[in-house]
């Protein structure tokens, strides 16, 4: 039996409603969690939230099947954080900041080189 679909659109609520429990998946460390719809996110258009793994800071992917019951995916592990924190690389990445593509060259020394103040 079938109730009228009364969900707005593309919200993570209307995703919830048509698959079910949900997953978000890192492929670095092929680990995952279960999705949980926090507050405030239910309403909001799955299309413009973009994930990211707690644990190695690389984009996180939602899944509707559970990833250790896809094909290939059977070493992937739960691992579920109380309090899960944006990693400083994702925080990086979002931002468009790269802290670690930001090189001092020293005013041209190679790294380690002693430089004669007497110059
Ligand atoms: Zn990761």
């Amino acid at each position: 039996m079938t109730s009228p679909w009364h969900h707005k659109p593309f919200t993570f609520r209307a995703l919830a409603k048509t698959f079910g429990p949900m997953w978000l998946r890192c492929d670095v460390c092929r680990r995952y969690a279960r999705f949980r719809m926090v507050d405030g996110l239910a309403d909001i258009d799955y299309r413009t939230k973009t994930f990211s793994c707690s644990r190695c800071g690389a984009e996180a992917y939602m899944a509707v099947v559970e990833p250790i019951k896809e094909t290939g995916m059977a070493d992937y592990r739960l691992d579920e954080l109380d309090n899960p924190q944006r990693h400083q690389a994702a925080a990086d990445r979002l931002t468009g900041r790269h802290p670690r593509a930001c090189v001092n060259l020293a005013a041209g020394e190679l790294p380690g080189r002693k430089v004669d103040g007497r110059r």
